[in-house]
């Protein structure tokens, strides 16, 4: 961000308390912070918790995570459950916050769950291409290597407990 998206005076770099140097435009007088948006991921468990949905999407062949961005005036919890209704229609059991980071490429923040699925029965909406529910033993090798994907699926088996 260069400019103020107010009035779209040229930003200066400014001081801001702990926060460091912070984007600053003189004209309005304000700290213009740098906007970023929100996502979900979920480790999909199904009920017998032996396996994890893995998804094909949009053309690309590689295997990823079940994903979706937060709504404006919606919680992390909330986007999850409408994902993956909206997505698969599975009921859910349970789930539990496994972690997050940040995805530079596309400026999101992305919070990932675990997620015990009530019935392994998916009816896949037109965004899906293709899933399959994966043995836990080989998911970190048939998930998308090097995707934050990849490293969500690792913390959370890391952590050595199932959902
Ligand atoms: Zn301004």
């Amino acid at each position: 961000m260069k400019y103020c998206p107010e009035c779209g005076t040229k930003l200066v770099m400014k001081r801001n308390g702990i926060d460091g140097m912070v984007p600053y435009c003189p004209h309005c007088q304000q700290f213009r912070f740098i906007k970023f948006s929100s996502a979900i991921s979920a480790i999909i468990f199904n009920p017998q918790r032996d396996k994890v949905l893995l998804l094909q999407q949009y053309g690309n062949p590689h295997y990823i995570l079940l994903s979706g961005y937060i709504n404006p005036g919606e919680n992390a919890k909330e986007a999850l459950k409408r994902e993956i209704t909206e997505e698969t229609k599975l009921p859910i059991a349970k789930y539990e916050y496994n972690d997050n980071a940040y995805f530079a490429g596309h400026d999101v923040l992305i919070h990932n769950y675990a997620v015990l699925a009530d019935s392994d029965n998916v009816q896949a909406n037109n965004e899906i291409d293709k899933y399959n529910w994966i043995p836990v033993n080989q998911v970190i090798d048939t998930i998308m290597p090097n995707s934050l994907a990849q490293s969500f699926a690792k913390e959370w088996f890391n952590k050595k407990h199932l959902i």
